[in-house]
Protein backbone atom coordinates (compact mmCIF):
# COMPACT_ATOMS: atom_id res chain seq x y z
CA UNK A 1 0.00 0.00 0.00
CA UNK A 2 1.46 3.54 -1.17
CA UNK A 3 0.30 6.40 0.14
CA UNK A 4 1.67 10.08 0.00
CA UNK A 5 2.26 11.92 3.31
CA UNK A 6 2.60 15.72 3.44
CA UNK A 7 6.69 16.15 5.15
CA UNK A 8 6.51 19.91 5.13
CA UNK A 9 4.29 22.93 4.79
CA UNK A 10 4.72 25.58 1.69
CA UNK A 11 5.84 28.78 2.10
CA UNK A 12 3.88 30.91 -0.55
CA UNK A 13 3.73 27.94 -3.69
CA UNK A 14 3.28 24.64 -2.82
CA UNK A 15 6.13 22.56 -4.05
CA UNK A 16 6.51 18.82 -4.94
CA UNK A 17 8.61 18.60 -2.00
CA UNK A 18 5.97 19.00 0.43
CA UNK A 19 5.18 15.64 0.04
CA UNK A 20 7.17 11.95 -0.10
CA UNK A 21 6.17 9.09 -1.02
CA UNK A 22 6.05 6.02 1.45
CA UNK A 23 5.52 2.71 1.57
CA UNK A 24 2.93 0.87 4.06
CA UNK A 25 1.65 -2.18 4.49
CA UNK A 26 -2.26 -4.15 4.43
CA UNK A 27 -2.83 -6.67 6.58
CA UNK A 28 -3.60 -10.24 5.27
CA UNK A 29 -6.53 -10.87 7.80
CA UNK A 30 -8.96 -9.05 8.78
CA UNK A 31 -10.61 -8.63 12.31
CA UNK A 32 -13.80 -8.61 12.86
CA UNK A 33 -15.43 -5.22 11.84
CA UNK A 34 -12.80 -4.02 9.53
CA UNK A 35 -13.20 -3.36 5.82
CA UNK A 36 -10.21 -3.19 3.33
CA UNK A 37 -11.03 -0.74 0.11
CA UNK A 38 -8.66 -0.86 -3.35
CA UNK A 39 -8.93 3.02 -4.34
CA UNK A 40 -10.03 2.97 -8.00
CA UNK A 41 -9.16 6.93 -7.81
CA UNK A 42 -8.50 9.92 -6.05
CA UNK A 43 -9.81 13.08 -6.22
CA UNK A 44 -7.51 16.24 -5.81
CA UNK A 45 -9.54 19.28 -5.38
CA UNK A 46 -8.28 23.26 -4.76
CA UNK A 47 -9.15 23.19 -0.70
CA UNK A 48 -6.38 20.94 0.23
CA UNK A 49 -3.97 24.25 -0.34
CA UNK A 50 -5.53 25.59 2.70
CA UNK A 51 -5.02 22.03 4.38
CA UNK A 52 -1.31 22.81 3.53
CA UNK A 53 -0.82 25.73 6.17
CA UNK A 54 -1.40 25.43 9.58
CA UNK A 55 -3.61 28.50 9.96
CA UNK A 56 -7.14 28.69 11.50
CA UNK A 57 -9.69 27.71 9.02
CA UNK A 58 -13.11 26.20 8.72
CA UNK A 59 -10.97 22.68 8.36
CA UNK A 60 -8.22 21.62 10.77
CA UNK A 61 -4.70 21.22 9.12
CA UNK A 62 -3.52 18.61 6.99
CA UNK A 63 -1.31 16.51 9.55
CA UNK A 64 2.35 16.54 8.85
CA UNK A 65 3.77 13.06 8.06
CA UNK A 66 0.13 11.42 7.50
CA UNK A 67 -1.17 10.45 4.66
CA UNK A 68 -3.21 13.36 2.92
CA UNK A 69 -6.74 13.30 3.36
CA UNK A 70 -9.27 13.24 -0.28
CA UNK A 71 -12.10 12.18 -1.22
CA UNK A 72 -11.75 8.39 -3.08
CA UNK A 73 -14.05 5.72 -4.43
CA UNK A 74 -13.31 2.33 -4.92
CA UNK A 75 -13.97 -1.36 -4.17
CA UNK A 76 -14.21 -3.56 -1.21
CA UNK A 77 -11.61 -5.93 -1.19
CA UNK A 78 -11.92 -7.82 2.09
CA UNK A 79 -14.90 -7.57 4.75
CA UNK A 80 -15.35 -8.23 8.18
CA UNK A 81 -18.17 -6.07 8.25
CA UNK A 82 -21.63 -7.06 7.97
CA UNK A 83 -22.51 -3.42 6.18
CA UNK A 84 -20.12 -3.89 3.45
CA UNK A 85 -19.51 -6.94 1.06
CA UNK A 86 -16.59 -7.33 -0.93
CA UNK A 87 -17.08 -5.86 -4.87
CA UNK A 88 -19.16 -3.04 -3.22
CA UNK A 89 -18.25 0.21 -5.03
CA UNK A 90 -17.98 2.56 -2.72
CA UNK A 91 -16.98 6.29 -1.62
CA UNK A 92 -15.07 7.87 1.07
CA UNK A 93 -12.26 9.74 2.34
CA UNK A 94 -9.34 7.47 2.05
CA UNK A 95 -6.97 9.92 1.43
CA UNK A 96 -3.78 9.81 -1.22
CA UNK A 97 -3.51 6.12 -0.99
CA UNK A 98 -3.68 2.78 -2.76
CA UNK A 99 -5.91 0.95 0.16
CA UNK A 100 -7.65 1.96 3.05
CA UNK A 101 -8.40 0.07 6.22
CA UNK A 102 -11.26 0.74 8.42
CA UNK A 103 -13.69 -0.26 11.03
CA UNK A 104 -16.70 0.20 13.40
CA UNK A 105 -19.58 2.21 12.56
CA UNK A 106 -18.97 2.85 8.96
CA UNK A 107 -21.95 5.33 8.21
CA UNK A 108 -21.34 8.80 7.14
CA UNK A 109 -17.28 7.44 6.54
CA UNK A 110 -17.93 4.45 3.62
CA UNK A 111 -20.76 4.71 1.37
CA UNK A 112 -21.96 2.11 -1.13
CA UNK A 113 -22.85 3.37 -4.73
CA UNK A 114 -24.58 2.05 -7.61
CA UNK A 115 -22.24 2.60 -10.58
CA UNK A 116 -25.14 1.10 -13.31
CA UNK A 117 -25.83 4.76 -14.56
CA UNK A 118 -23.25 6.96 -12.86
CA UNK A 119 -19.71 6.27 -13.75
CA UNK A 120 -17.61 5.60 -10.32
CA UNK A 121 -14.95 8.36 -10.81
CA UNK A 122 -18.14 10.58 -11.30
CA UNK A 123 -18.96 10.51 -7.25
CA UNK A 124 -15.85 12.85 -7.03
CA UNK A 125 -16.97 15.38 -9.81
CA UNK A 126 -20.36 16.13 -11.12
CA UNK A 127 -22.35 13.23 -8.47
CA UNK A 128 -19.78 14.19 -5.84
CA UNK A 129 -18.50 17.01 -3.77
CA UNK A 130 -18.02 19.61 -6.69
CA UNK A 131 -21.33 18.77 -7.65
CA UNK A 132 -23.19 19.30 -4.77
CA UNK A 133 -21.02 22.81 -4.18
CA UNK A 134 -22.45 23.68 -8.00
CA UNK A 135 -26.03 22.78 -7.13
CA UNK A 136 -25.98 24.43 -3.34
CA UNK A 137 -24.44 27.85 -4.41
CA UNK A 138 -26.99 27.94 -7.10
CA UNK A 139 -29.59 26.67 -6.00
CA UNK A 140 -29.96 27.81 -2.19
CA UNK A 141 -27.90 31.46 -3.15
CA UNK A 142 -28.20 32.47 -6.80
CA UNK A 143 -31.71 31.32 -7.00
CA UNK A 144 -31.72 32.39 -10.81
CA UNK A 145 -35.39 32.91 -12.33
CA UNK A 146 -36.66 32.05 -15.62
CA UNK A 147 -34.19 34.86 -18.05
CA UNK A 148 -31.69 35.77 -15.33
CA UNK A 149 -27.82 35.54 -16.30
CA UNK A 150 -25.65 33.42 -14.57
CA UNK A 151 -22.10 33.90 -14.01
CA UNK A 152 -19.50 31.78 -13.23
CA UNK A 153 -15.95 31.46 -13.08
CA UNK A 154 -13.43 28.68 -13.64
CA UNK A 155 -16.01 27.42 -15.73
CA UNK A 156 -14.04 24.79 -17.31
CA UNK A 157 -13.52 23.05 -14.15
CA UNK A 158 -15.56 20.53 -11.68
CA UNK A 159 -17.57 22.80 -9.46
CA UNK A 160 -18.00 25.47 -12.75
CA UNK A 161 -19.21 22.94 -15.36
CA UNK A 162 -22.62 21.82 -13.21
CA UNK A 163 -23.05 25.33 -12.11
CA UNK A 164 -23.48 26.79 -15.74
CA UNK A 165 -25.37 23.50 -16.86
CA UNK A 166 -27.81 23.43 -14.02
CA UNK A 167 -28.50 27.57 -14.67
CA UNK A 168 -29.48 26.55 -17.84
CA UNK A 169 -31.58 23.25 -16.52
CA UNK A 170 -33.46 26.15 -14.35
CA UNK A 171 -33.75 28.23 -17.81
CA UNK A 172 -31.37 31.06 -16.93
CA UNK A 173 -28.67 32.45 -19.06
CA UNK A 174 -25.21 30.69 -18.65
CA UNK A 175 -22.12 32.74 -18.92
CA UNK A 176 -18.65 31.40 -18.39
CA UNK A 177 -15.44 32.70 -17.37
CA UNK A 178 -12.37 29.94 -18.11
CA UNK A 179 -8.33 30.39 -19.23
CA UNK A 180 -7.69 29.77 -23.03
CA UNK A 181 -9.38 29.17 -26.19
CA UNK A 182 -10.13 25.44 -25.53
CA UNK A 183 -11.78 25.62 -22.35
CA UNK A 184 -14.24 28.41 -23.47
CA UNK A 185 -14.80 26.51 -26.74
CA UNK A 186 -15.56 23.54 -24.47
CA UNK A 187 -17.70 25.23 -22.25
CA UNK A 188 -20.10 27.14 -24.53
CA UNK A 189 -20.31 23.97 -27.50
CA UNK A 190 -20.15 20.90 -25.44
CA UNK A 191 -21.53 22.18 -22.47
CA UNK A 192 -24.45 24.47 -23.77
CA UNK A 193 -23.30 27.70 -21.96
CA UNK A 194 -24.79 31.03 -23.94
CA UNK A 195 -21.12 32.73 -23.61
CA UNK A 196 -17.81 32.38 -22.08
CA UNK A 197 -14.99 34.64 -21.91
CA UNK A 198 -11.12 33.62 -22.47
CA UNK A 199 -10.31 36.16 -19.14
CA UNK A 200 -6.63 35.73 -20.86
CA UNK A 201 -7.23 37.71 -22.95
CA UNK A 202 -8.94 40.68 -21.39
CA UNK A 203 -5.88 41.33 -19.08
CA UNK A 204 -7.20 44.76 -17.21
CA UNK A 205 -10.60 45.71 -15.63
CA UNK A 206 -11.87 47.76 -18.09
CA UNK A 207 -11.38 45.15 -20.71
CA UNK A 208 -12.87 42.36 -18.93
CA UNK A 209 -16.19 44.58 -18.10
CA UNK A 210 -16.81 45.14 -21.69
CA UNK A 211 -16.34 41.48 -22.49
CA UNK A 212 -18.92 40.72 -19.89
CA UNK A 213 -21.05 43.80 -21.13
CA UNK A 214 -21.07 41.75 -24.45
CA UNK A 215 -21.10 38.63 -23.14
CA UNK A 216 -24.74 39.27 -20.97
CA UNK A 217 -26.55 42.35 -22.37
CA UNK A 218 -28.81 41.99 -20.13
CA UNK A 219 -26.96 42.24 -16.93
CA UNK A 220 -25.81 40.40 -14.35
CA UNK A 221 -28.41 38.29 -11.71
CA UNK A 222 -26.02 36.00 -10.78
CA UNK A 223 -22.49 35.39 -10.07
CA UNK A 224 -20.85 32.24 -8.88
CA UNK A 225 -17.24 33.40 -7.80
CA UNK A 226 -14.66 30.57 -7.95
CA UNK A 227 -11.91 32.71 -8.31
CA UNK A 228 -11.28 36.01 -6.97
CA UNK A 229 -9.74 39.34 -8.35
CA UNK A 230 -10.11 40.63 -11.92
CA UNK A 231 -12.95 38.98 -12.73
CA UNK A 232 -15.18 39.51 -9.28
CA UNK A 233 -14.32 43.30 -10.11
CA UNK A 234 -15.40 42.90 -13.17
CA UNK A 235 -18.76 41.27 -12.99
CA UNK A 236 -19.59 43.70 -9.94
CA UNK A 237 -19.59 46.16 -12.62
CA UNK A 238 -21.94 44.56 -14.28
CA UNK A 239 -24.90 43.47 -11.99
CA UNK A 240 -27.83 44.54 -11.65
CA UNK A 241 -29.72 46.02 -8.89
CA UNK A 242 -30.44 42.87 -6.11
CA UNK A 243 -28.20 40.58 -7.70
CA UNK A 244 -26.67 37.59 -5.52
CA UNK A 245 -23.36 36.63 -4.89
CA UNK A 246 -22.27 33.02 -4.32
CA UNK A 247 -18.72 33.19 -3.15
CA UNK A 248 -17.80 29.47 -3.59
CA UNK A 249 -13.98 29.91 -3.54
CA UNK A 250 -11.38 32.46 -4.54
CA UNK A 251 -8.59 29.94 -5.94
CA UNK A 252 -6.38 33.53 -7.32
CA UNK A 253 -5.52 33.99 -3.58
CA UNK A 254 -4.33 29.94 -2.26
CA UNK A 255 -1.01 30.60 -2.67
CA UNK A 256 -1.43 33.43 -0.20
CA UNK A 257 -1.54 36.39 -2.57
CA UNK A 258 -3.97 39.22 -1.64
CA UNK A 259 -6.75 39.51 -3.94
CA UNK A 260 -8.31 43.52 -2.60
CA UNK A 261 -11.85 44.09 -3.79
CA UNK A 262 -11.20 47.05 -5.81
CA UNK A 263 -15.12 49.00 -5.37
CA UNK A 264 -17.04 47.29 -2.36
CA UNK A 265 -19.14 49.99 -2.93
CA UNK A 266 -20.75 48.47 -5.69
CA UNK A 267 -22.25 45.98 -3.50
CA UNK A 268 -24.08 48.77 -1.41
CA UNK A 269 -25.30 51.15 -4.89
CA UNK A 270 -26.52 47.90 -6.75
CA UNK A 271 -28.08 46.86 -3.28
CA UNK A 272 -26.58 43.30 -3.50
CA UNK A 273 -26.41 39.93 -1.51
CA UNK A 274 -22.79 38.33 -1.63
CA UNK A 275 -22.42 35.30 0.74
CA UNK A 276 -19.87 32.80 1.59
CA UNK A 277 -20.67 28.82 1.61
CA UNK A 278 -18.79 25.85 2.81
CA UNK A 279 -20.90 22.75 1.17
CA UNK A 280 -19.88 19.90 4.21
CA UNK A 281 -21.62 22.40 6.66
CA UNK A 282 -25.38 21.85 4.30
CA UNK A 283 -25.38 17.74 4.72
CA UNK A 284 -28.52 17.97 5.14
CA UNK A 285 -29.07 19.14 1.35
CA UNK A 286 -26.55 16.42 0.14
CA UNK A 287 -29.27 13.46 -0.54
CA UNK A 288 -31.42 16.37 -2.42
CA UNK A 289 -28.46 17.50 -4.92
CA UNK A 290 -27.23 14.46 -5.24
CA UNK A 291 -30.63 12.71 -6.73
CA UNK A 292 -30.47 15.49 -9.32
CA UNK A 293 -26.77 15.18 -10.50
CA UNK A 294 -27.04 11.67 -10.74
CA UNK A 295 -30.15 11.79 -12.49
CA UNK A 296 -28.70 14.65 -14.77
CA UNK A 297 -25.63 12.35 -15.44
CA UNK A 298 -27.46 9.24 -15.65
CA UNK A 299 -29.82 10.41 -18.60
CA UNK A 300 -26.61 12.15 -20.41
CA UNK A 301 -28.38 15.79 -19.25
CA UNK A 302 -25.46 16.93 -17.30
CA UNK A 303 -21.97 16.82 -18.92
CA UNK A 304 -18.73 17.12 -17.32
CA UNK A 305 -14.77 16.55 -18.26
CA UNK A 306 -12.06 14.80 -16.51
CA UNK A 307 -8.23 15.77 -16.04
CA UNK A 308 -6.75 11.74 -14.69
CA UNK A 309 -3.37 11.44 -13.37
CA UNK A 310 -1.72 8.02 -14.03
CA UNK A 311 -0.65 6.59 -10.39
CA UNK A 312 -0.10 7.79 -7.13
CA UNK A 313 3.15 9.03 -7.56
CA UNK A 314 1.71 11.31 -9.88
CA UNK A 315 -0.58 13.11 -7.59
CA UNK A 316 1.36 15.81 -6.39
CA UNK A 317 2.44 17.05 -9.90
CA UNK A 318 -1.14 16.97 -10.76
CA UNK A 319 -2.52 18.76 -7.50
CA UNK A 320 -0.08 21.20 -8.18
CA UNK A 321 -0.97 21.47 -11.68
CA UNK A 322 -4.95 22.02 -10.76
CA UNK A 323 -3.84 24.97 -8.51
CA UNK A 324 -1.99 26.75 -11.95
CA UNK A 325 -5.22 26.13 -14.02
CA UNK A 326 -3.21 23.18 -16.18
CA UNK A 327 -5.95 20.95 -15.21
CA UNK A 328 -9.41 21.11 -17.54
CA UNK A 329 -11.93 19.85 -15.67
CA UNK A 330 -12.16 17.72 -12.53
CA UNK A 331 -8.55 16.24 -11.68
CA UNK A 332 -8.41 12.67 -10.44
CA UNK A 333 -5.67 10.30 -9.60
CA UNK A 334 -6.39 6.93 -11.63
CA UNK A 335 -4.94 4.08 -9.30
CA UNK A 336 -6.20 1.11 -10.96
P1 LIG B 1 -11.43 23.43 -10.90
O1 LIG B 1 -11.65 22.09 -11.50
O2 LIG B 1 -12.26 24.56 -11.35
O3 LIG B 1 -9.90 23.79 -11.03
C1 LIG B 1 -9.41 25.05 -10.62
C2 LIG B 1 -9.47 26.05 -11.78
O4 LIG B 1 -9.38 27.37 -11.29
C3 LIG B 1 -8.31 25.95 -12.74
O5 LIG B 1 -8.48 24.94 -13.69
C4 LIG B 1 -8.30 27.32 -13.37
O6 LIG B 1 -9.09 27.33 -14.54
C5 LIG B 1 -9.03 28.21 -12.36
N1 LIG B 1 -8.26 29.41 -11.99
C6 LIG B 1 -8.62 30.66 -12.27
N2 LIG B 1 -7.75 31.52 -11.82
C7 LIG B 1 -6.80 30.85 -11.23
C8 LIG B 1 -5.62 31.23 -10.57
N3 LIG B 1 -5.22 32.48 -10.40
N4 LIG B 1 -4.88 30.24 -10.08
C9 LIG B 1 -5.23 28.97 -10.25
N5 LIG B 1 -6.35 28.57 -10.87
C10 LIG B 1 -7.12 29.50 -11.36
O7 LIG B 1 -11.59 23.29 -9.31
P2 LIG B 1 -12.95 22.97 -8.54
O8 LIG B 1 -14.08 23.01 -9.48
O9 LIG B 1 -12.73 21.77 -7.72
O10 LIG B 1 -13.09 24.21 -7.54
C11 LIG B 1 -13.48 25.48 -8.03
C12 LIG B 1 -13.55 26.46 -6.86
O11 LIG B 1 -14.55 26.04 -5.94
C13 LIG B 1 -12.27 26.59 -6.08
O12 LIG B 1 -12.08 27.92 -5.73
C14 LIG B 1 -12.55 25.75 -4.84
O13 LIG B 1 -11.77 26.13 -3.75
C15 LIG B 1 -14.01 26.04 -4.64
N6 LIG B 1 -14.74 25.05 -3.84
C16 LIG B 1 -15.44 25.50 -2.76
C17 LIG B 1 -16.20 24.66 -2.01
C18 LIG B 1 -17.00 25.22 -0.89
O14 LIG B 1 -17.60 24.45 -0.12
N7 LIG B 1 -17.08 26.52 -0.73
C19 LIG B 1 -16.26 23.22 -2.30
C20 LIG B 1 -15.53 22.84 -3.51
C21 LIG B 1 -14.79 23.74 -4.24
P3 LIG B 1 -8.78 28.38 -15.73
O15 LIG B 1 -7.72 27.75 -16.54
O16 LIG B 1 -10.09 28.51 -16.40
O17 LIG B 1 -8.32 29.63 -15.07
Amino acid sequence: NRQIHLVSRPTGEATADNFKLVEATVPDELQDGQVLVRHHYLSLDPYMRGRMNDTKSYTAPQALNEVMGGGTVGEVVASKNSGFAVGDKVVGMGGWQEYQLLSGDLRGTLRKVSTEHVPLQAYLGAVGMPGVTAWYGLTQIIAPKEGNTVLVSAASGAVGTVVGQLAKVRGARAVGIAGGPEKCRFVTEELGFDACIDYKQHTDLKSLSQALKQACPNGIDGVFENVGGLGLDAALQRMNAFGRIALCGMIAGYNGEPIPLQQPQLLLTNRLRLEGFIVSEHMELWPQALTELATLVGTGKLKYRESIADGLAAAPEAFLGLLKGRNFGKQLVKLI
